[in-house]
């Protein structure tokens, strides 16, 4: 099991009283250290290539979002009424390496067959290809996805969402292509606002919209029948996954009621299906989560069902 983590990570500044803040990836790197049942490999995350970067995103928009990072201070890249995607002096390194993360962590994958963890932020699964919004400016694990068919030649993909929040950049990303499936389970209605039944591309989009208050065990099953069964007549070569631990029972930013352990059975499910269908190839990203014990609780048992 391979961790990609780095200090930059810890210099991206949203300002006071963001919840997407620095603590969070503290919070859990303090709980993976505290693993002692199994070897964990820590790795520097890399700076993300742009040419690699602009399998999905043209370069055009790249040079925009660095173009606008400040000297000092905070800005905005979003327009009202959600103005909290900022960028500061330090989001530069911050936003490559997040990138960089997934496309090392597909090189070791390929490589070595080693499951990994990606345990970065800014997050991705909001970015859309010319459009940064929901704390994300490069969509980390579609680039990911792109770098495998690019690189390593793999004809389908599947990315599993569970974070809370609808995954709109990777859908968009990959609307019309069937090479990818994109699967996600989330709060709906809830920010971005898409993510309904009807939204199915070319019939590789899998959307489980989840009711306001849903608890684990109704999410289980629905995880299972529209998620899980989906994937797996997908026949993916490669899944990754869009961990985001927002569907917590205590994140303050939605209201569906996992426990921790929960994230150990939707994640060893996931692997499950990568052992049937490819060789047990998964390689998970950290999207969101915002309360710190939610996430360092659940990074435990998401880890410890990715490593079996
Ligand atoms: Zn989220």
């Amino acid at each position: 099991m391979i961790v990609y983590k780095h200090n930059d990570f810890l210099l991206k500044d949203n300002g006071l009283n963001h919840p997407e803040r620095k603590e969070r990836i503290k919070s859990i790197l303090d709980s993976i250290n505290q693993i002692k049942d199994f070897k964990i490999n820590f790795k520097d995350a890399p700076l993300a290539n742009i040419e690699i970067i602009s399998l999905v995103h043209p370069k055009n928009y790249i040079e925009r979002i660095f173009s606008n990072i400040p000297k000092t201070g905070l800005v905005g890249v979003e327009k009202e009424p959600y103005a909290d995607t900022m960028l500061c002096p330090n989001s530069k390194k911050a936003i490559l390496r997040s990138c960089g993360a997934g496309i090392a962590a597909v090189d070791d994958l390929m490589r070595e067959n080693e499951r990994v963890f990606c345990a970065i932020r800014p997050p991705g699964h909001h970015a859309e290809t010319i459009k940064a919004m929901g704390f994300c400016f490069i969509n980390n694990i579609a680039v990911a996805a792109r770098y495998l068919q690019n690189k390593y030649k793999v004809n389908k993909v599947a990315i599993i969402d569970f974070d809370v929040h609808h995954g709109n950049g990777t859908q968009e990303i990959f609307y019309n292509d069937e090479s990818v499936a994109y699967a996600s389970s989330h709060e709906y209605p809830l920010f971005p606002g898409t993510g309904s039944n009807d939204e199915t591309g070319v019939g590789n989009i899998f959307n489980a919209p989840l009711k306001t208050g849903m608890r684990g065990k109704e999410f289980l099953k629905i995880f299972d029948q529209k998620i899980l069964r989906s994937i797996d007549r997908f026949k993916p070569e490669v899944i990754l996954i869009s961990a985001g631990f927002d569907a917590h029972v205590r994140d303050p930013l939605a209201n569906i009621n996992l426990e921790s352990e929960d994230f150990y059975v939707i994640t060893k499910q996931i692997v499950d299906l990568g052992k049937i269908h490819c060789k047990g190839r998964v390689i998970s990203f950290l999207e969101g989560g915002y309360d710190l014990q939610a996430l360092s609780e659940s990074i435990k048992h998401h880890l410890l069902a990715l490593k079996n």
